[in-house]
Order: structure tokens, then C-alpha cells, then sequence
């Protein structure tokens, strides 16, 4: 099964790591350095090794890591919810850094996860370039394609570098979005328990999408 956000992860033609180093160079030069200048010279190299881990999640498959799913839940049906799984990403538009953390509740039926794959599920959108809404998107469709429960919740909180660093230096500012499925937006009451157990009250405020 695939969708059109893992086909986003699909890999385009690579360049080689010599052509990536010369890449950085340029944007030294750009930036107004000398790539020559002893300080700099690892530079490139460094930087495209950053790039191996920031950007490892287009080298994983999500569904692939809620694969394995245990299905003896011993009559457990009460809301599972792993609240503040850090994260580190970039934008789409500024290749720079959003911090911030992910919480996810669902409600079984049938099928449970390890607690782990959650963190690493939402480690394989994190290192992509992405954008927040759309990496909340991908992370509660991804849950509710692949275990199929009765209802999926996932709200992100980041704060983007972009914003705080740049453009408006804004520090301080996060900004929330959430992705609610199944009993979780249909049924008032279920929404309210999850939110409530993340302290984010009735969920005003929170982009509800
Ligand atoms: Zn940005």
C-alpha cells in the first residue's frame, strides 16, 4: 500500500558526496566565506554527513514499522497514548530545523504496537523535509491505515527556527496542529480525554483539521 505522501518520499536521482560537498561550497561562498580557509575546509564533508542522519527518514518505509503488531491485548480497549515523543525535522521552505514533540493516542481494535515503533514511526517523517500539518497528516493515516483502530489522535507542538531565527524572530511562538480520526472526531467526549491527559484542555486553540 503506498499514498501519495510516502511517494514524496520516493528517491529522485542522487547526486554523488562530491558534487553535495560542492554544493555546500557554493553556498559558502554565497554566504560570503572562502571554502578554502582552513576553518572551512572539512566543512562540506561534515555537512553531508549531517545530511545522512537529518534527512534518514526517505531511506524507510512507515508502514513497514508498524509491521509487526501483537494482537494479544489481553481484552485491552482502553486508550493507548504516548504523549511527548521529542522530534527534530526541517521545513520544506527553509531547510531549518523545527523542534518539537509529538502525541498520539489511539484506541485499539485488535491490534496493538510496541511503543517504540511510535517513536520511530514518527522519527521517519521527522527526518524528511516536511511541513508541521502535513507531518501530522502523515503520521495519524499511517496508524489508522496500518493497525486499523477505532480511532487515531496526533497532535504536534514545534517551534520552527524559521520563525524564531529569521524572517519575523518570533521566539518563544509553537505552533500546534492536530489530526483527529475515528472515535477521536466523533466523539467529544473521547477527544476530551486525550487532550485532557496532554493538559491542552477541550483542544481550542489546537488547529483541529
Ligand atoms: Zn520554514
Amino acid at each position: 500500500m503506498s499514498n501519495n505522501h510516502e511517494e514524496a518520499g520516493t528517491p529522485v536521482a542522487r547526486p554523488t558526496r562530491e558534487e553535495a560537498e560542492e554544493a555546500v561550497r557554493t553556498l559558502i561562498r554565497w554566504a560570503g566565506d572562502d571554502p578554502a580557509r582552513e576553518g572551512l575546509l572539512d566543512t562540506p564533508s561534515r555537512v553531508v554527513r549531517s545530511y545522512d542522519e537529518f534527512f534518514a527518514g526517505y531511506r524507510s518505509d512507515p508502514a513497514d514499522i508498524l509491521a509487526r503488531t501483537f494482537s494479544e491485548v489481553g481484552g485491552y480497549d482502553e486508550m493507548i497514548v504516548m504523549n511527548d515523543i521529542r522530534f527534530e525535522s526541517h521545513c520544506e521552505h527553509h531547510m531549518a530545523p523545527i523542534i518539537g514533540k509529538v502525541h498520539i493516542g489511539y484506541l485499539p481494535d485488535q491490534r496493538v504496537v510496541g511503543i517504540s515503533k511510535l517513536a520511530r514511526l514518527v522519527d521517519v517523517f521527522a527526518k524528511r523535509l516536511q511541513i508541521q500539518e502535513k507531518m501530522t497528516t502523515d503520521i495519524a493515516d499511517t496508524l489508522q491505515r496500518v493497525l486499523q483502530p477505532r480511532g487515531v489522535a496526533v497532535v504536534i507542538e514545534a517551534s520552527h527556527q524559521c520563525m524564531t531565527t529569521r524572517g519575523v524572530h518570533k521566539p518563544g511562538t509553537s505552533l500546534v496542529t492536530s489530526r483527529m480520526l475515528g472515535a477521536f472526531r466523533e466523539n467529544p467526549a473521547t477527544r476530551r480525554e486525550f487532550l485532557g491527559m496532554l493538559g491542552l484542555g477541550d483542544g481550542r486553540g489546537a488547529a483541529n483539521r
